[in-house]
């Protein structure tokens, strides 16, 4: 199995991460991607792009040096509601979108996470029109009851990203990150394989996350950016606003 989407990538616009979008299209030319998705950081994260930087991605061509190109964001979950940090007009227009939890960006105020909060965060964004994907839930900080919302995810239409920073640089969320994986082939939930890339020689390449997925005899039909045409379909019955081929 090999990924021909890399669905979750990150420019200079977020401040801590290293390549243009040319620098980004241009890597994924070069390795054969199908297709890309810039997803920068949402507002909330120190440094991070406002809102007006999302609003002006039709500058850029829907497809360029031959590779899809999906102009979207990687928004922050901010509170115990699952809301996201850039507002209707945003939403409204991005191509794809992937919601996260970071340590800096939710509001933990008036309440600490633990498996209850955290599990009704996730229910809520499951019932998010916006969002495409539940970004790297495996972090054990911000764990959930998988048992329970993993179902809902796939029946609300929502891809669960296998993050391949887990097995590069986040050794503590490998555990829970198989355990993921493992429940959504029981219950049949859709994966994403992404690198979350912060420079071009990590894109594409998602060795760790394809091994734990073999290892475990994960399902290919499940797994969406491979081949071309089930990242098709789920583009087509998504849909989504995309910008004109
Ligand atoms: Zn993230
Ligand atoms: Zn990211």
């Amino acid at each position: 199995m090999k990924i021909i989407a890399d669905m979750h990538t990150h420019t200079i616009a977020s401040t801590h991460a290293y390549g243009t979008v040319n620098e980004m299209v241009r890597q994924a030319a070069d390795i054969g991607l199908y297709a890309i998705g810039i997803t920068d950081h949402g507002p909330a994260m120190p440094g991070c792009p406002r809102e007006w930087y999302f609003n002006n991605f039709a500058a850029i061509p829907s497809t360029y040096l031959g590779v899809r190109v999906l102009m979207g964001a990687e928004a922050n979950i901010t509170d115990f509601d699952g809301n996201l940090d850039l507002p209707k007009e945003n939403l409204d227009r991005l191509e794809w979108i992937v919601a996260s939890l970071h340590l800096p960006t939710l509001d933990m105020s008036i309440i600490k996470p633990t498996i209850e909060t955290c599990t009704a965060l996730y229910l809520n964004a499951a019932e998010n029109p916006y969002i495409n994907v539940i970004g790297h839930s495996d972090s054990p900080f911000f764990a959930y009851d998988y048992e329970k919302v993993i179902p809902v995810f796939a029946e609300k239409g929502k891809l669960v990203e296998i993050n391949d920073a887990t097995f590069k640089r986040k050794r503590d969320c490998v555990e829970n990150c198989i355990r993921i994986a493992k429940i959504c082939k029981k219950v049949g939930a859709p994966v994403i394989v992404n690198t979350d890339a912060h420079f071009m020689t990590d894109l594409g390449k998602a060795e760790g996350s394809l091994r734990m997925l073999e290892e475990i005899n994960f399902p290919e039909e499940l797994v969406v950016n491979s081949p071309v045409e089930r990242f098709e379909k789920y583009l087509t019955e998504h849909n989504l606003p995309l910008r004109q081929l």
